[in-house]
């Protein structure tokens, strides 16, 4: 990996215009692991434009050559597995473990997009005799990617593997506290030769940069993941040039387990769902309805459980949860969980750990809250933190009310053995994903996307194809005859 760590546009390695570069840290013990340059909305600009040059000859590229530079890609970064997870748990406070399984992961969902590069097509439509419609998908051209920490190099795939594949060129403007990874991919990029100017990286602070990415008139589709607060930005700056936008926002997903499902498996459920990434998840479960007749056994368990967490740094093998990206977000989580301690009853968690070796990282206990009704703030808004609230219920149609009771509907979760009930109950939830005895996260072959505050479109599986394509409808007269009158025309 290069030791200069500069912003990649149109093929080249530069600094930002302004000349300014800044910090990226390890969560897990406040060590400055580098810096990168501080981009402006001038390097956008240039990116943008590298972009724009490039689009012609990679929209034309054969189709099946697109798909197989995308295959190059994901076996580079299967060549690069072990220094991506390194940067990935040092940067983005993965463990390990977890980080190693998201390269493999990131280089399967590259190998998932390339394939749409040759399939995703039109169709014929029957509009009548003596005319043959079709439709033609047609790429946009220049695509925005603005993308959180919490999964950073995974989420810049997600939307640039499928724009890329389907002949449109990128711009991608990562989180600041996880810049590195960005220009390691962009070495990666570098390294199989993709023709300059199909992928840019511009890292920099979102206040300036990714707001001019998302403001720029020659950018024809933005693909945003993030907050609601900032996803509400993005959108008013695409306002004035009409872009395509998919916006992929928060969650505050509720999970339903029914008095049918053993204590053991509800409390894995509500520990996977609540604790994996440090909580730091779009889709975390983070609403825990349990029916009354096991809801204190489901409590204490999970007390029990939650205790027993290995906090640890990131590249130790035996952790189990790591720290939480930033101090920003360290200082999030402590207003929340004091509000919940007014709100509800803290079961366990509730503060930072006593270990000394965690003091310099942004640790923070696993915390559980019971006693705590939906509409509460700890019930109703995104913590991003290790922060679970358990509900307890006695109804179905009421658990189901509350359960859609909330801004979000990104992801829910159902657990319970009896099947009918099980499938009726994903039915009536309002969100884009319901896992019905499990709980998968994400899966790129299948749409990934929100109801209500949790977004507009979808990620993955064949529904991303309208983010980065046009459709073109085509009519073509077959028949041998004089035009009618214009003014007999119906339109
Ligand atoms: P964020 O909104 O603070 O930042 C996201 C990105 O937007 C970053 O790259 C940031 O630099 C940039 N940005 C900031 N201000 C901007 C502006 N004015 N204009 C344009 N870009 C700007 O979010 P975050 O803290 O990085 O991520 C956490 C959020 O992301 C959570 O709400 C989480 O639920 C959400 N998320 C959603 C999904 C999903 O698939 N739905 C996946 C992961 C994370």
């Amino acid at each position: 990996m290069r030791a200069d760590k500069l912003m990649y546009i149109g093929g080249e390695w530069v600094e930002a215009s302004s000349g300014e570069r800044f910090d990226s840290e390890n969560p897990a013990t406040g060590e400055i692991l580098g810096s990168v340059p501080k981009g402006t909305p001038a390097d956008i600009d240039a990116a943008v434009s590298a972009a724009l040059k490039a689009f012609p000859a990679w929209r034309d590229t054969d189709p099946d050559a697109r798909g197989r530079w995308l295959l190059s890609l994901a076996a580079a970064i299967r060549a690069n597995a072990d220094d991506l997870a390194l940067l990935l748990a040092r940067e983005s406070g993965h463990y390990i473990g977890k980080a190693q399984g998201l390269v493999e992961f990131t280089a399967q969902n590259v190998e998932f997009h390339a394939g749409l590069a040759d399939k995703a097509r039109g169709s014929s439509i029957p509009t009548g005799p003596g005319r043959l419609a079709l439709t033609r998908l047609e790429p946009v051209g220049v695509t925005g990617h603005i993308v959180p920490w919490n999964y950073p190099l995974f989420l810049i795939t997600r939307s640039v593997a499928p724009a890329v594949a389907l002949g449109n060129t990128a711009v991608i403007k990562p989180a600041t506290p996880t810049s590195l990874i960005a220009v390691a991919l962009a070495e990666i990029v570098g390294s199989i030769g993709l023709p300059p100017g199909v992928f840019n990286v511009v890292t920099g602070p979102g206040s300036s940069t990714g707001a001019a990415l998302a403001g720029h008139p020659d950018v024809r589709s933005i693909t945003f993941t993030g907050s609601v607060e900032t996803g509400r930005s993005v959108m008013e700056a695409a306002v004035p040039n009409m872009t395509k936008l998919t916006l992929e926002l928060g969650g505050k997903s509720p999970v339903i387990i029914f008095p049918d499902v053993d204590i053991e498996t509800a409390t894995e459920v509500a520990m996977q769902g609540a604790l994996s990434r440090c909580g730091q998840v779009c889709i975390a479960g983070t609403r825990l309805f349990v029916h009354a007749d096991i809801y204190d056994a489901v409590v204490a368990r999970l007390a029990e459980r939650f205790a027993a967490v290995r906090l640890g740094d990131t590249l130790d093998p035996r952790t189990q949860m790591g720290p939480l990206v930033s101090a920003d977000q360290l200082r999030i989580v402590e207003r929340y969980v004091a509000i919940g301690k007014q709100e509800a009853r803290l079961v366990v968690g509730g503060a930072r750990p006593d270990d000394p070796a965690l003091q310099k990282g942004c640790f923070y206990l696993p915390t559980l809250f019971a006693d705590v009704t939906n509409d509460m703030r700890i019930a109703q808004e995104e913590i991003f933190g290790p922060v679970l609230s358990a509900i307890k219920w006695t109804d179905e149609d009421e658990v189901i009310a509350q359960a859609n009771d909330s801004p979000f509907g990104l992801a829910a979760a159902v657990w319970c053995n009896d099947t009918t009930k099980a499938i009726r109950t994903a039915t009536r939830l309002e969100a884009g994903g319901v896992f019905v005895n499990e709980w998968i996260g994400e899966d790129f072959k299948a749409p990934h996307g929100g109801y209500k505050l949790s977004g507009i479109g979808r990620e993955n599986g064949f529904e991303c194809i309208s983010q980065y394509t046009e459709v073109k409808h085509i009519a073509i007269n077959l028949v041998d005859k004089k035009p009618e009158n214009w003014c007999d025309a119906p339109l």
